[in-house]
């Protein structure tokens, strides 16, 4: 069996991710250092604890499993917080990504699959946002993804590290099986806050700001399923195992929503009151993040399946009502 050193194995994208590998012949490795990630989401294949930051214990994983590519998860994601602790995102992100690349260049593995953002894009007036949309990030987090970009394409230069890099757009659901899903402590994204608020487990949704210059005033964003995002994944190891070189893709579907407009999708799935009041802007959010790009379906021959709103609400809704790794 292939090894595939999945790091953030043990969180939201990152378990789904190694579901799908196991599922498509792969042995996938998680690495993980729990901070943010759940062991009970490692399912699927071996766990190692480590931190990015520890270039010891990642040379002796990549001695151990020898793995043939790397899907790299691993990150503080969070824009609120980037803004508020840069330094944070700038040393677990980027110098924890440098850390690991170094050794996976080290260790003779090439083929590189990393989780980026399409917050790198930033603000961008009635601009469709594709891989060639200058990345001018508004945040700590989108600043600290492109660097690591960056030093992609200069490993890449220097050593060939061949690497696909993924600009995913607002990830959301669950495995519709139910082995996984979105569960963060603390939580800051809006599905997930907004079951929690239609469930009583939390007094209620916070809009962040209804002034934006969008049709009801509410920030929009193009969602798509974490099922789908990882099927991405899975063809975009595929490309680098044969041999096509580096690549960007964007994941999103093309298609925006407003923090509006999935309220009241979640009304209509759930059938229940989303209890919510206005607030503030929150710092670092663009107005509008949408996926002008379709790159990923000609070239990778990707299809989502999954990303309806509807149906991204309702694999959620089934995940928050029965799992959670608290139990
Ligand atoms: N949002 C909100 N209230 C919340 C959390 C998020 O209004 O409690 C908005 C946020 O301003 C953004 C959208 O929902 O416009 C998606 O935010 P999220 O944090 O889920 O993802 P991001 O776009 O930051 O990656």
């Amino acid at each position: 069996m292939t090894n595939i050193l999945v790091t953030g194995g043990a969180g939201y994208i990152g378990s789904h991710a190694c579901k799908a590998l196991a599922q498509a012949g792969y042995t996938p490795v998680t690495y993980d250092n729990l901070i943010t990630g759940w062991q009970d989401a490692v399912k699927f294949g071996p766990f190692e604890q480590g931190d990015l930051l520890d270039r010891a214990r990642l040379d002796e994983v990549f001695a151990k499993y020898q793995p043939a590519a790397v899907m790299h998860f691993a990150a503080l994601s969070q824009v609120g917080e980037a803004m508020s602790q840069p330094g944070r995102y700038w040393t677990n992100n980027v110098t924890g990504s440098l850390n690991l690349i170094e050794a996976a260049v080290a260790a003779g593995c090439l083929n590189f699959v990393f989780s980026s953002t399409c917050a790198t894009y930033g603000e961008h007036d009635n601009v469709v946002l594709d891989e060639d949309t200058p990345q001018l990030p508004l945040n700590a987090y989108g600043a600290s993804k492109r660097a690591i970009e960056d030093i992609l394409h200069d490993f890449e230069a220097a050593y060939g590290l061949n690497h696909v890099i993924f600009r995913y757009f607002n990830v959301a659901g669950a495995d519709p099986e139910g082995e996984v899903g979105e569960f963060h402590r603390p939580e800051t994204h809006l599905v997930p806050l907004m079951l929690d608020a239609i469930d009583g487990k939390r007094d209620g949704l916070t809009v962040f700001g209804t002034d934006y210059d969008t049709p009801d005033g509410t920030c929009i964003r193009d969602y798509v399923h974490v099922c789908d995002l990882i099927d991405a994944h899975v063809l975009g190891l595929n490309w680098l195992e044969q041999g096509k070189g580096s690549r960007v893709f964007n994941l999103g579907t093309g298609s925006g929503f407003s923090v509006m407009e999935v309220i009241d999708h979640s009304k209509a799935v759930t059938n229940r009151e989303v209890p919510y009041s206005i607030g503030p802007r929150r710092a670092g959010d663009c107005t509008k993040l949408v996926s002008g790009s379709v790159r990923a379906g000609q070239e990778l021959g990707w299809t989502p399946k999954r990303s309806t709103l509807e149906t991204m609400i309702s694999d959620a809704w089934r995940w928050h009502q029965n799992g959670n790794y608290e139990k």
